[in-house]
């Protein structure tokens, strides 16, 4: 029997929190993953650990806002890792304000970060999914893009993301690739500890107000969208396309 070979995968944001479980997730499952944040450190220690499993990995410090640094990311991912026909579009900031307070630069960052940044990774890693007839996208979208007071940019920005995912998948899916959208409600993350922090109560009681409204009764962890994850790049999510799926521990619109 041929062994297939092994794809590669590319997470962005795997310097922490949900893209770190992501990245180690897919390395379980046995993709070669390209781990890319800003943050370098983390990155060349998120690679570490999955070759120290067994895996293949690279970590690759890189702005996904900046063109430059994204083609020269992904073409380093390919080089060393072989051509990447996963993307994971995870990285993500959140610069809360109410409207009448945000300024110009909260705006730009956070779209910026989340739908530039996600359109940049895309373009770049299209040509090798295109190229080999496979593929699979998986954006972080989020309850917020339902509405969520003091969150009129990342609102917007994971929305947009939604949007962004249905056109991919009726532009790509003759290519073999699906896109799709994970949305994650409350994940404990450093993001929501940063929120928790910034309204002035303990990470705790945060969780413990936020798991009270949730029909689970708990708040999510990185791995339960890790999970979605693996699920949608694997071959047995073939025929499901431009959808958004909700991970928030009970329904929403
Ligand atoms: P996090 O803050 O723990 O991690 C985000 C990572 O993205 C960090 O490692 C950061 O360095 C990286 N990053 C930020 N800007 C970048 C840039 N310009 N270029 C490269 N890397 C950059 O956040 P998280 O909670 O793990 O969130 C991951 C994703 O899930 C985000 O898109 C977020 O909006 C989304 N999300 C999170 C939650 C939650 O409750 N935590 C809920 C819904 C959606």
């Amino acid at each position: 029997m041929t062994e297939s070979p092994t794809r590669v995968a590319i997470v962005t944001g795997a310097g922490q929190g949900i893209g770190a479980a992501v990245a180690q997730r897919l390395a379980a499952d046995g993709f070669a993953v390209g781990l890319l944040d800003l943050n370098e450190a983390n990155v060349e220690q998120g690679a570490k650990d999955i070759v120290a499993a067994g895996g293949k990995a690279v970590g690759v410090a890189l702005d996904v806002c900046d063109a430059g640094q994204v083609d020269a990311a992904v073409t380093k991912v390919a080089e060393e890792l072989g051509a990447p026909t996963v993307l994971i579009n995870n990285a993500g900031i959140t610069r809360d304000n109410l409207l009448f307070k945000m300024t110009e630069q909260d705006w730009d960052s956070v779209l910026g970060v989340h739908l530039k940044g996600s359109f940049l990774m895309t373009r770049a890693v299209q040509a090798y999914q295109t190229k080999e007839k496979w593929g699979r996208i998986v954006n972080l979208s989020s309850t917020s893009a339902l509405g969520n007071r003091g969150q009129v940019n990342y609102s917007a920005a994971k929305a947009g993301m939604q949007g962004f995912t249905k056109t991919l998948a009726i532009e790509l899916g003759k290519f073999g690739v699906t896109a799709n959208a994970i949305a994650p409600g409350f994940i404990a993350t450093d993001m929501t500890a940063a929120t928790a922090e910034r309204i002035g109560m303990s990470f705790e009681d945060f969780k413990a107000a936020a798991a009270s409204q949730i029909p689970v009764q708990r708040v999510g962890t990185p791995e339960d969208i890790a999970n979605l994850a693996s699920f949608l790049v694997s071959e047995g999510a073939g025929f499901i396309s431009g959808q958004v799926i909700y991970v928030a521990g009970g329904p929403k619109d």
